[in-house]
């Protein structure tokens, strides 16, 4: 049976012959998930020239006989990497690619020991991070109910931002209405920043009440059944001042730019630059502190990062965040945040939060 996994791994197996290997290791979880399904927290999966393996513990007995279809499961007691290598002494002549930049030296010392001298281990940079990229329509469809979700989570704790109420009690009320409405749980750590801590783009929570005439910002992101969504809305709790209007404007105008230059073919780096030159013509271009997006799936980081400068072209069915914004020290931040799919015609938008300036 060809399920999305085993069409996976043979694409996967294609790119291999292609870097000229002809395995693939990996222990990186949303790698595991991605190419057989498995959801466990421990495991190392390898890709052969025909068929794959999944090595676990025996927390996971039953959840691995249910997950994976599409590579055989050996449940260990020992070390996996040990399975792994003694499983790769019974392949002949291997060229194993492996995840540097996810490996440590200590694992890789162990399956060179583990598999022996036959087994050449080559790195390979990013194969599998480019094929998780480009997304599937069903991953898609998950994606954009990840989407509503986190939109809705928004909307239900807009009448919770009253005067006083601490940022760790509107961050927690969010996590919990995701979980409330089958979220998995939060894809990082809730963003909720008032008043001049909202300059701050990774504020984390604190217990700063919130007064009236202040900037909101809250960065929210839910897994649900394994995608990630990632939205962000800044509020004005108050009469919003001309200056701050001004500076929302601008920041929904580059996103805007951002969303028309998205398509296939444009380089990352050109999508940025569509955002930044907005911000800049504003005069706003040096408080834009960050890139412009990044790629979102299985995890909250993923390729494409729609940074200045990359010369990465962007493909259909990219899925990626958009989100500019301006942070001046000592008054305040705004960014608008929402997911977006490339797609030969125009952007499709997975958010649908309100997107124009609200004032509570
Ligand atoms: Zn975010
Ligand atoms: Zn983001």
């Amino acid at each position: 049976m060809r399920t999305p996994y085993s069409q996976r791994q043979e694409r996967l197996r294609k790119a291999l012959r292609a870097a000229k290997a002809d395995a693939f290791l990996t222990l990186h979880g949303p790698n595991v998930l991605y190419l057989c399904g498995f959801s466990g927290s421990s495991a190392a999966l390898l890709v052969e020239p025909r068929g794959a393996r999944l090595w676990t513990d025996s927390r996971y007995t039953f959840q691995a006989a249910e997950e994976v279809a599409s590579a055989g499961v050996r449940i260990v007691k020992g070390s996996l990497l040990a399975a792994v290598g003694e499983r790769l002494r019974k392949l002949s002549a291997l060229h194993v690619g492996f995840e540097a930049s996810r490996l440590t030296v200590q694992q890789l010392q162990l399956l060179r020991k583990a598999a022996g001298s036959k087994v050449r281990w080559q790195k390979v940079h990013s194969l599998l991070e480019a094929q998780r990229a480009v997304k599937e329509p069903g991953e898609i469809a998950l994606m954009q109910k990840s989407a509503a979700l986190g939109s809705q989570v928004f909307e239900d704790v807009l009448p919770l931002i009253r005067p006083g109420v601490r940022e760790f009690e509107l961050a927690a009320e969010i996590e919990y209405r995701m979980r409330r409405l089958g979220a998995s749980g939060p894809a990082f750590e809730t963003i909720v920043a008032f008043g001049e801590r909202s300059a701050l783009p990774h504020a984390r929570p604190t217990q700063r009440r919130l007064r009236k005439n202040e900037l909101v910002v809250l960065d929210l992101g839910a897994i649900l059944r394994h995608y990630c969504c990632d939205l962000t809305r800044t509020v004005y709790f108050g009469r919003a001042p001309a200056r701050i209007r001004g500076w929302y404007q601008a920041v929904l105008e580059a996103q805007t730019a951002a969303r028309s230059a998205l398509r296939p073919g444009v380089t990352a780096g050109q999508v940025d630059e569509a955002a930044r030159s907005v911000l800049q013509k504003h005069r706003l271009g040096r408080f834009f502190t960050h890139s412009t997006g990044h790629g979102l799936g299985l995890e909250v980081h993923e390729d494409p990062s729609l940074a200045a400068g990359q010369q990465q072209k962007l493909q259909s069915f990219n899925v990626v965040t958009l989100e500019p914004g301006v942070y001046v020290q000592g008054v305040g931040g705004i960014r608008i945040e929402d997911d977006a799919v490339v797609t030969p015609g125009e952007a499709r938008i997975l958010t649908t939060a309100r997107r124009e300036l609200l004032e509570l």
